[in-house]
């Protein structure tokens, strides 16, 4: 029989089917061609892109020189303005406000045709560190709520950029799927008084089955109720709600927590695997009326990573009732499994 299956922190159902299908039952799509020979984003070609915002560069080199090895740049064509107010109103029924905010592109590498999984740990280490830069650097302007990085691998819906880059977007508004995940760990944490991250993270050590790695600070786990099958998430063991105060020994292990997830998707698919991840880290807190005082409790920053191998059925875009083709215990065992 198949099951369904709540998830708890965005209080929706999904089912999981009784037949897992074999990594080798999705495809994967062929050839992704990468062109070199017209990307700004290359050392070598800093004047074509707008002034960096920061880098990590080698001692001595000058910002907008080569010599670096991550780079933060402002988007070429950005989703959203620093410039201007919101101007936020009703237009009849409806409420509108211009999209301010920030937009960067956040270069992981001055090589363009690297992978994630095979530029190295001391390189990933750098790349995790600007994401924490960018964040406690943003985080000061009180215009911006939230501060999402997220990057598409093989597979851009906006913008095709061929080189390795995560995009950063700071928004005017908590996004809908933060907010519902906000919410529901309030809610939890109101019952509880307990984060409902460090009781997850407690119950699948417990449980083991959907575990695919572990070191001293991280899990890495495929959730109960996934969205997608073969998603998994990276947890610090040690509970902040807070992405940028994560420690310089948890940096390390991060890169290396995830640059093993990588390379053991790519060994189960037996190929590249399209995918999306993004990094969920508390909002900015802006002092405000029904402000939540213990979000520093009861929140608990992490890291998704979601395989694009699937489309959604119409079932699925008109319900939000998602289908699990593989069971996060078998995804979970294929990913560890595989060395
Ligand atoms: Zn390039
Ligand atoms: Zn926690
Ligand atoms: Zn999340």
């Amino acid at each position: 029989m198949h099951e369904l299956r709540k998830d708890i922190l965005l209080g929706r159902w999904v089912e999981v089917l009784s037949e897992s299908k074999e990594p080798s039952e999705y495809g994967l799509p062929s050839d992704i061609g990468t062109s070199e020979k017209n990307c700004a984003l290359c050392a070598g070609r800093e004047t074509e892109t707008p002034p960096e915002i920061t880098s990590i560069r080698r001692q001595g080199t000058l910002p907008n020189t080569s010599g670096w090895w991550v780079r933060a740049i402002p988007s070429f064509d950005p989703l959203f303005k620093v410039e201007g107010n919101l101007d936020r109103r009703g237009v009849g029924l409806y409420d509108r406000m211009n999209s301010i905010g920030a937009n960067e592109i956040l270069i992981e590498s001055p090589e363009h045709a690297v992978r994630p999984e095979d530029m190295g740990i001391e390189q990933m280490v750098r790349v995790i560190r600007l994401y924490r830069d960018r964040i406690a650097d943003l985080n000061r302007d009180f215009r911006l709520r939230y501060i999402l990085i997220s990057k598409n691998s093989l597979f851009d819906s906006l913008r095709t950029f061929s080189h390795p880059v995560s995009s950063l977007v700071a928004t005017p508004v908590i996004p809908k799927k933060i907010k519902d995940e906000l919410e529901n760990a309030k809610q939890y944490y109101d019952y509880k008084e307990r984060c409902v991250f460090c009781d997850i993270l407690r119950e699948e050590l417990k449980v083991g089955d959907r575990i695919i790695l572990e070191t001293r600070n991280f899990l890495c786990f495929c959730p109960y109720a996934s969205s997608f099958p073969f998603e998994a998430w990276i947890i610090p063991k040690r509970h902040n709600c807070d992405f940028q105060e994560i420690y310089q020994e948890e940096i390390e292990d991060m890169g290396f927590v995830f640059m093993s997830m990588l390379k053991k998707l790519r060994a189960v698919f037996k190929g590249e695997v399209p995918l999306s991840y993004f990094l969920h880290t508390a909002p900015n807190r802006v002092p405000r009326r029904n402000h939540w005082h213990t979000l520093g409790d009861g929140y608990h920053w992490h890291l998704e990573i979601i395989p694009r191998l699937i489309m959604r059925s119409g079932f699925e875009l008109g319900s939000g009732l998602f289908i699990l083709t593989t069971s996060p215990e078998k995804a979970a065992k294929f990913l560890r499994e595989v060395g």
